[in-house]
């Protein structure tokens, strides 16, 4: 059954906009600032953003709001850059609002002009007192009355480098009562002697971020700007520079951000994170970043899949992590290929296979796939790993793995009945023994035998070894954000298990990046960027089921 998917808010602007032939073209933008690496939450706007222009035959620029030289860098910016590519989108321009800081000190000087700005010499302490309350109004102050001849002076020696840090500001003259406490004579400009970096030092007076955005959306004429909820009371401002400096309409619309369990999403948190080494770096498999998510072997077809389903709202909620891993076991399990690998390895002998034979067996790459994804090969001899958690001394009914006298297929090759098992002194078994029955040989099996289960298993002499690296929750409670004292207190001390030799099957030896692969029964893996020649790391994207519902429902 095809379900119509019915149109979001922003969609249904957008086509009445273009039905009154309000634009011929839409354009919208994604403007991160570069003080971080994008999240998921960022690939939501990316996805929306980008989306909309294809759906409606439009363009999407990238734009860096890059108007606060301390926190930037271009380490950030690459990285957005990259993380946008991955995701599948191409922008149409790539902009930066530091290109505009002339356009913007024009843009300043003509509300200086109009009456509609002012140089104010007093303290941030004083200004925010000034301010009122919401429910009380603001008081001026001498500063608000100072001639357009003085402003002009002013602010051109604020531009000049005469004054210090801080010691002047110049704030727009709106309304020191109105109920939007951002109408309040926000700053414009401040004194900032800092080094920037794409414009160096030729600046020392940098724009506000509210200054600075409406009015590049606006240069750039973005017919559709949209943005997250808490940008709401801020649309009164940009509508206003934009009537009073007579530039293009731009209009925001606000959509609610998406919040994830589990996780902390601001950039500031992020950089805790990784500044007091809680994780290795942005890209930390187990960091909400989209680097992390690329190394963990997301595909950007998952995230853009997962920011679809979840769609736009105007309501903001908190979205499962579950719903994510799911999106990325369905992609998954269309394209990993199929390989063995035993993580917690003991030995199981077939006694009764002659010693020295090896059979190469056959198995598909991809049952999911059409046709099979083709084939590997897969050695099959005497001594093969098997998962330690796959035998039981003293098997529990329903057990359908191996314990003495018990039965059980391996997969792609014969069904062995369990004969016994060798501890050593500490008790520990080291050693499982079996007899294959010759006629069970997985596609010729005549033996007539049933048995219930299949265990996965790697050919002792053929086997390679790996790094295993499992990757669990970084927070132990949903909203690591909204609970009591520092959000680090919540990191989950066991998110990270490393498994520093597991056995895996011979096929692994022609393995790249770019392939992504199913450890039957473990889960999907890929290889992380620590691997070298001679030794081979991999990341578990996800388990094949998830475990956390199935906790949930225990409890
Ligand atoms: P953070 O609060 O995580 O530090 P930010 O909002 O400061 O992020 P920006 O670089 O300003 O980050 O964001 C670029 C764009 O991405 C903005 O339009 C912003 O609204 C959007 N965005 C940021 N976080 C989310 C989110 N969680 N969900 C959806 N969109 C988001
Ligand atoms: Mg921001």
């Amino acid at each position: 059954m095809s379900e119509e998917k019915s149109l979001n808010f922003i969609e249904e602007i957008i086509e009445q906009d273009l039905a009154a032939g309000k634009y011929k073209n839409i354009v919208t933008r994604f403007p991160p600032e570069p003080n971080g690496y994008l999240h998921i939450g960022h690939a939501k706007s990316i996805c929306l953003n980008f989306g909309l222009a294809i759906k409606y035959g439009g363009k999407t620029n990238l734009r860096f709001d890059d108007t606060n030289p301390v926190k930037e860098d271009q380490e950030y910016v690459d990285s957005i850059k990259e993380d946008v590519k991955w995701l599948g989108f191409e922008w149409a321009q790539e902009l930066y609002a530091s290109d505009y800081f002339q356009t913007l000190y024009d843009y300043a000087v003509k509300l200086i002009k109009i009456g509609l700005a002012y140089v104010d010499d007093s303290t941030p302490e004083e200004i925010a007192k000034q301010k009122g309350t919401p429910t009380e109004p603001g008081t001026g102050n001498e500063f608000r009355n100072r001639s357009v001849d003085e402003n002009l002076d002013l602010f051109e020696r604020m531009k000049n480098g005469e004054f210090k840090d801080g010691e002047r500001v110049l704030r727009a003259k709106i309304d020191l009562a109105s109920p939007n406490m951002h109408m309040r004579d926000p700053l414009m400009y401040r004194i900032k002697h800092a080094h920037h970096h794409r414009t160096g030092n030729e600046w020392c007076i940098y724009p506000m971020y509210d200054f600075a955005h409406g009015q590049s959306d606006s240069i750039e004429n973005i017919t559709h700007s949209l943005c997250t909820l808490e940008f709401i009371p801020h649309r009164e401002l940009y509508d206003w520079f934009i009537e009073k400096l007579e530039i293009f309409p731009s209009h925001q619309f606000e959509f609610a951000r998406l919040n994830l369990n589990y996780t902390v999403m601001s950039k500031r948190r992020l950089l805790q994170l990784v500044n007091d080494k809680h994780v290795e770096g942005w890209d930390d498999p187990r960091m909400p970043t989209i680097a992390a998510l690329r190394r963990r072997g997301y595909t950007p077809e998952s995230v853009r899949n997962f920011c679809d389903r979840i769609g736009v709202a105007k309501r903001e909620n908190i979205i499962d992590v579950g719903l994510l891993e799911f999106f990325v076991r369905e992609h998954l399990n269309k394209i990993a290929l199929r390989r063995m690998a035993v993580l917690d390895p003991v030995k199981l002998v077939i006694t009764n296979y002659p010693e020295g034979q090896v059979e190469q067996l056959v198995a598909e790459n991809n049952p999911e796939a059409e046709d099979g994804g083709g084939t590997r090969e897969l050695p099959f001899a005497r001594e093969v790993w098997i998962e330690r958690e796959d035998f039981m001394e003293e098997p529990p009914k329903k057990f359908f793995r191996l314990g003495p006298g018990l039965m059980v297929r391996l997969k792609h090759a014969y069904i062995v009945k369990c004969t016994g098992f060798k501890k050593d002194d500490a008790g520990n078994v080291v050693e499982v023994h079996a007899e294959y029955i010759p006629e069970s040989r997985s596609g010729s099996d005549t033996s007539g035998i049933n048995v219930k289960g299949t265990i996965h298993w790697v050919s002792v002499i053929h086997a390679l070894t790996a790094e295993v690296r499992l990757y669990d929750r970084l927070f132990k409670v949903e909203e690591p954000g909204n609970e009591e004292g520092d959000f680090k207190d919540y990191i989950n001390p066991d998110s990270l298990q490393v498994l520093p030799k597991v056995y895996i099957e011979p096929a692994l030896r022609h393995v790249s990046f770019g392939e992504r692969y199913q450890f039957l029964r473990k889960g999907y893996f890929c290889l992380d960027e620590d691997s070298s020649e001679d030794r081979l790391v991999f990341n578990r994207t996800v388990s094949l089921k998830d475990t956390w519902a199935k906790e949930a429902k225990k409890n």
